[in-house]
């Protein structure tokens, strides 16, 4: 299976700004004249990979969109902005038939992306939408109401099949099983858990893990999220921010790390970055949960964490 990230950041897409750019350069630029300094003529390249992720890349402004590739199958979690670029990226490979669409629910940041997926204009193309919501079509209609859009979603050229999942159950897309779970956020959200290749990946955005009754709550999921191979899982949020945002339906990094120790999950992927906080307050947050982690890991769990940014890929084989 391959996980390919299109979109990370949480409610609002967030573009850089002059000054942040501007900042991200003179880190860059000083770490290159020390590098420099230590070893006139080191290659360009070289230096470039020595940096620190927070100077040598970007988290990415785009909202939630996720790509998984098993052999033939291709599914994609949720339509936030991210899904512009993976639409271009699958018209230049040349995508042709079936794709399969997950949705975990509809906040705007889940399915603005739509209203640019381009093989959404392609009429051989059939779109299979996958949710827990009995309505979403008449919710896909209303983002393009007129008022909102000018392109009406029945008008679209593709093929359009919509397939409700109860909450809580199963189904197969080609070779992937796929079990529901519904998260805690406000409105509702579903984790997807996709089994295939011997591998498990469950992406859980949207979801509050927070308040006195957590480890109930960590216990009440561990069935579903136990053992998974990779969990992109949403982080928004510092412990303060957890704590002043009570009942926004986010987590807090460390809270992800806790939940994914109990949970014996192997790899943790942080996600749906806040939009008030830039690189460098994700990179600030990411090193305090790898402080955290490293204190707390009892000695047998081996539980990696990484940061979502934009364009990363992980391969479970
Ligand atoms: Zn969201
Ligand atoms: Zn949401």
């Amino acid at each position: 299976m391959q996980i390919k990230l299109w979109g990370v950041r949480g409610s609002l897409p967030t573009p850089m700004d002059r000054e942040e750019v501007r900042s991200k350069l003179k880190s860059a630029i000083e770490h290159a004249r020390t590098a420099w300094q230590q070893e006139p003529g080191r290659d360009i390249s070289d230096v470039i990979d020595s940096m620190h992720p927070g100077q040598k890349s970007i988290i990415g402004g785009e909202t939630t969109c996720v790509e998984v590739r098993h052999g033939e199958v291709e599914l994609i979690f949720d339509m936030g902005t991210g899904a512009r670029r993976l639409g271009v990226d699958m018209m230049q490979r040349g995508h042709k038939g079936d794709i399969n669409v997950l949705f975990t629910h509809t906040h705007w940041d889940h399915i603005q992306g739509w209203l640019e997926f381009q093989p959404a204009y392609q009429p051989d193309n059939t779109v299979h939408f996958y949710s827990c919501l009995e309505d979403l079509e008449e919710r896909l209609n209303r983002q393009q109401h007129p008022e909102h859009s000018s392109m009406r979603f029945s008008d679209l050229p593709c093929k359009k099949v919509f397939h409700y999942i109860p909450p809580g159950e199963s189904f197969d897309v080609g070779d992937c099983h796929i079990t529901t779970q519904p998260l805690i956020h406000p409105g509702g959200s579903i984790a997807y858990k996709v089994e295939a290749g011997g591998k498990t990946f469950v992406f859980a955005t949207d979801t509050e893990f927070y308040g006195p009754e957590i480890h109930e709550r960590m216990k009440e999921y561990n069935r579903f999220f136990h053992g998974a191979d990779l969990l992109v899982m949403d982080a928004q949020y510092s412990l303060e921010e957890a704590e002043q945002r009570k009942g926004w339906g986010h987590t807090a990094m460390t809270i992800a790390v806790d939940c994914s120790l109990y949970w014996n999950v192997k790899e943790l992927v942080l996600t749906h970055h806040e939009p008030a906080h830039n690189d460098e307050n994700i990179w600030k947050l990411f090193d305090e949960a790898s402080e955290y982690l490293e204190e707390f890991a009892q000695q047998d769990k081996e539980l990696k964490i990484y940061t979502a940014k934009e364009g990363d890929q992980y391969e479970l084989e």
